[in-house]
């Protein structure tokens, strides 16, 4: 028999804020050594009140307003409890009853064709610590605990795992685009809900829970195989099926059973009675939506019309950074395809040369757009502009500047091409009688024969003008 997989998604990502979810210790990318990032809130003290981060809120909004959510105006807290060493509360701060956004849908386009996957709901959430287990000892670190976490939950409406794996995708580059997330290693894991029915049938099979997965090429392994062990023991009752919670182990490529999966009633949630609701008026939602950033699939349809290609598009939509510089760059009036080449070939490989990433690069828009202008107007060739931009990235030095200093510009002095726009106008009376008669167009021809007497030297504007100029 043939069967059909079936794959639900809960993703939790980490936010890019600068403080926790309910207290002021630096987010987790502060910490340097462990515990460095703890206070008595976050390491649950006795009598500790939490407090709302509003930038938690305004990004979890935003992200559902990427995925096409609607805004919960009400939207409340409840602790789930369980006891863990790693959660010093033995309560997680979550959202049941009301999270803050729901019915949302993202857009996938596969090998397959396309098809939109539903998202049932979003909800806000602290992270718990760390356990770090060492000889016979174990240890905690608490600088992950309340760190701010959204979960995302779809419907169950994956078929393959190459649809799961493009919807990750897809999330990585618009959360890392929008500034929700820089979900790098670990700031993005996924549980896994997989059930497999055969060929035609409506109804859900028995599902298992694949815990914590944050590699890519893991949880395509994973449901693979996960999706074999159900259709054999489906098809050749290898063994019963059974819901629970399974973990996937990367050496043998197979999923083992952790624990039977826990219900609802499990962990007695009830509203936190610590944490106001949170209402979300329409002066609120609207500043959210006025600062929400251009959708990732219309910005790629800009870089595509602007004649950037597939390759680069990808490039620009992993990196907030990296999009923000081609965007204001070109706003500076840089051809845009251009400016991508001098972003991701130029400046990516003298990083690369100095054992840099991406991410390290600080050259603002203003420099990138000068030495791109003085190559554009002919001023300087590009082997000059790429020497200026290595001082650039490396040294920070003033472009203009710097090329002045190292000699760089063609030396061409004023006197040199007046004398030479004078030989051309000499040397082509008829043209020049055609355009003082009114023939526009022979001022091209003009302007073509200077252009070739400077053979490239000086900037093209300057000399228009000069020409436009005698011409009068
Ligand atoms: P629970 O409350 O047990 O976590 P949810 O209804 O929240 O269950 O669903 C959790 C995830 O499991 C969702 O992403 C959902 O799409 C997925 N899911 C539910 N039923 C199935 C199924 N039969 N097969 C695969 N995934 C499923
Ligand atoms: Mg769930
Ligand atoms: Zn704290």
């Amino acid at each position: 028999m043939n069967y059909e997989l079936v794959i639900g998604l809960e993703t939790h990502v980490e936010l890019s804020t600068e403080s926790k979810i309910f207290c002021s210790c630096g987010g987790h990318s502060a910490a340097n050594e462990p515990n460095d990032c703890v206070c008595p809130a976050c390491s649950g003290m006795p009598g500790m009140l939490p407090v709302m981060n509003k930038k938690v809120v305004e990004l979890a909004v935003t992200a559902g307003l990427m995925l096409n959510c609607e805004i919960s105006r009400y939207t409340t807290f409840d602790k789930k409890n369980y006891y863990y060493p790693d959660l010093p509360c033995a309560y997680q701060i979550t959202q049941l009853n009301h999270p803050i956004c729901t019915n949302g849908t993202v857009h996938l386009k596969t090998s397959k064709g396309e098809r939109d996957v539903r998202i049932k709901q979003i909800h806000m959430e602290e992270d718990a610590g760390k356990l770090v287990h060492s000889g016979n000892f174990s240890y905690v670190d608490f600088n992950r605990t309340s760190v701010p976490l959204i979960e995302i939950v779809t419907q169950p409406d994956f078929r393959s795992a190459e649809e799961v794996v493009t919807y990750l995708s897809k999330l990585k580059s618009m959360f890392r685009s929008g500034g929700i997330s820089e979900c790098e290693e670990g700031a993005m894991r996924c549980d896994v809900n997989i059930s497999v029915r055969p060929e035609g049938s409506e109804e859900f099979g028995v599902r298992t829970e694949i815990k914590n997965m944050s590699s890519f090429e893991a949880i395509e392994k994973a449901i693979n195989y996960e999706a074999q062990r159900h259709i054999d023991a489906l098809e050749y009752e290898t063994e019963e099926l059974v819901q629970e919670t399974r973990r996937f182990d990367d050496a043998s490529g197979k999923t083992f059973a952790m624990r039977n999966k826990e219900t609802e009633a499990d962990y007695r949630y009830f509203p936190d009675a610590n944490l106001m609701p949170i209402i979300i008026d329409d002066e609120w939602l609207e500043e959210i939506k006025k600062n929400k950033p251009v959708a990732i699939d219309d910005k790629a349809d800009k870089y595509r019309e602007e004649g950037i290609s597939e390759k680069e598009i990808d490039m620009i939509l992993q990196s907030q950074k990296i999009g923000t510089l081609l965007d204001e760059t070109i706003a500076l009036g840089c051809n845009p395809k251009d400016t991508a080449a001098w972003i991701l070939t130029d400046c990516a490989g003298i990083l690369r040369k100095d054992g840099k990433t991406m991410e390290d690069l600080s050259v603002t828009p203003e420099k990138l757009s000068s030495i791109i202008k003085m190559v554009e107007s002919g001023s300087i060739n590009r082997n000059a502009g790429k020497k200026i931009l290595i001082a650039v990235v490396e040294s920070n030095v003033d472009p203009v500047e710097y090329c002045k200093a190292q000699g760089l510009d063609k030396k061409v002095d004023t006197a040199a091409i007046g004398a030479v726009l004078d030989s051309v106008l000499a040397a082509n009376e008829q043209a020049v009688a055609d355009y003082k008669g009114g023939k526009v167009k022979a001022f091209q021809a003009l302007f073509g024969a200077c252009m070739r007497e400077l053979k490239g030297a000086g900037d093209p504007q300057m000399i228009k003008e000069a020409l436009e100029e005698k011409l009068k």
